[in-house]
């Protein structure tokens, strides 16, 4: 929607409701501020009037005096607080035009009733009113154009009801006026729409932003994830058995390591074909999950079928008897053993199992992982189905070389 608003180019000062209501709460806090401060501003700017006052309506003076000390100050004073306290947009726009309204009464109360020759030239200090307005306080314009014809109206009455106004004055100020009106009018306008239109600009950069880390984010976990399966792959695997690694050398615990790898799978996939050997992988996949749900525990596809497991703090006997419990899970997944029937062959997988303390000094991921291959290794040389495993740590009691875990 922001898109088709900056490339419309509308002359509008309007946008549809649901975006109109953000621009209104984006702009509130600041747009409330300057009104308070205008129109404080402007009672400041007409009690210096008072001098003029003097000069241009001296009959009018004392008149003019007390109406602009004591109606226009406690006047712009209070609307000042109205504003202050507004919460709807409109409420405050409109009270500040009043506090102009309020102005432009107070002038025309003074200068009407004057018999001062200098009286009628004096309502050119109306237009001035508008002119603060549109250009200062930027009033927003359906306002502005209220302003303005109000204005406009108070000095056509003006001009009628004083009869030093002859059309010598009446023409020149209402000329001033006018053109005064129109080019703030229009200034007002356009700035505006200006304002609109970079704040519609700040809103599209931002959508952008969110819309690329999003993206940025689905790519990266995208590069993380095996498409197949849809565990980790090597790379998240590799990222992760490094911090987990990390954390072990500081906090003193086991870091533990299964490798896994499919029994005869390039027969299953001659005899089933390579979408049938995708299905077993997917169910291998799942299985592992099921089996292994521990929060420190991370569980990738690190090559054609194989897969590897993390398990952050798990002492060696806990690593093996998570690996004997997938093994025997994949022994009793069903649908798995359904599609190893089609090619006459029970799906079962072999598993090699490490474990080193990071703390102990000396050790890389790499080595542990190489005692898994190693542990994984020693089970397919023993018939497979079965898991076999291996410490490089003499610390692990019993773990000392390969060792039978199962069957
Ligand atoms: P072993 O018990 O000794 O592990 O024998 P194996 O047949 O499982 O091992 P081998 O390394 O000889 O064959 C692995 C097969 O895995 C070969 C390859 O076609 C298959 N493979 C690798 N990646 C995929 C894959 O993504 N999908 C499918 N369907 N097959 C794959
Ligand atoms: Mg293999
Ligand atoms: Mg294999």
């Amino acid at each position: 929607m922001v898109g088709a608003l900056l490339s419309r180019g509308s002359l509008a000062l309007r946008f549809p409701a649901e975006i109109e209501a953000r621009f209104e709460a984006d702009a509130a806090d600041e747009r409330r501020r300057w009104m308070v401060l205008t129109v404080l501003g402007q009672a400041l700017a007409l009690l210096c009037f008072i001098y003029s006052d003097y000069h241009m309506v001296p009959d009018r003076w004392p008149l003019a005096v007390w109406l602009r000390l004591g109606l226009l100050l406690p006047a712009c004073l209070l609307l000042a607080w109205l504003i202050a306290r507004s919460t709807r947009p409109a409420e405050r726009e409109w009270l500040a035009m009043a506090s102009n309204l309020v102005s432009g009464a107070v002038g025309l109360l003074v200068i009407v009733p004057s018999d001062s020759p200098r009286a009628p030239a004096y309502l050119v200090s109306l237009w001035i009113i508008a002119l603060y307005a549109n250009v200062v306080q930027r009033l927003r314009f359906p306002q502005a154009i209220g302003l303005g014809a109000v204005t406009f109206m108070a000095q056509a009455w003006a001009v009628q009801a004083m009869p030093a106004c002859t059309a010598y004055i009446a023409v020149p100020v209402t000329l001033i006026g006018l053109s005064t009106l129109v080019f703030t009018l229009y200034a007002g306008h356009t700035l505006e729409r200006e304002e609109r239109h970079a704040w519609l600009m700040g809103l599209r950069q931002s959508a952008l932003q969110r819309e690329l880390a999003r993206a940025n984010d689905i790519l990266h976990q995208a590069s993380r994830r095996d498409t197949l399966t849809g565990l980790a792959n090597r790379r998240h695997f590799d990222e992760f058995i490094a911090q987990v690694w990390e954390r072990a050398r500081q906090d003193g615990s086991p870091v533990s390591v299964i490798v896994v790898d499919v029994d005869h799978f390039k027969q299953l996939n001659d005899r089933l074909g390579h979408l049938a050997g995708d299905d077993c992988l997917r169910g291998i996949a799942a299985c592992l999950q099921r089996c292994l749900r521990r929060p420190a525990d991370l569980v990738a596809r690190i090559g054609g079928e194989e897969f590897a497991v993390v398990l952050g703090t798990t002492p060696h006997e806990q690593a093996c008897q998570a690996a004997e419990r997938v093994r025997g899970g994949v022994l009793a997944e069903e649908r798995l053993q359904r599609t190893g029937a089609g090619g006459n062959l029970p799906v079962s997988i072999s598993l090699g199992v490490a474990t080193h303390y990071p703390h102990a000094g000396g050790g890389t991921p790499l080595a542990l992982m190489q005692d898994a291959d190693a542990a994984l290794y020693a089970a397919k040389a023993a018939g497979r189905n079965c898991v076999r495993s291996a410490s490089a740590r003499p610390e692990v009691p019993g773990a000392q070389g390969l060792r039978e875990v199962s069957p």
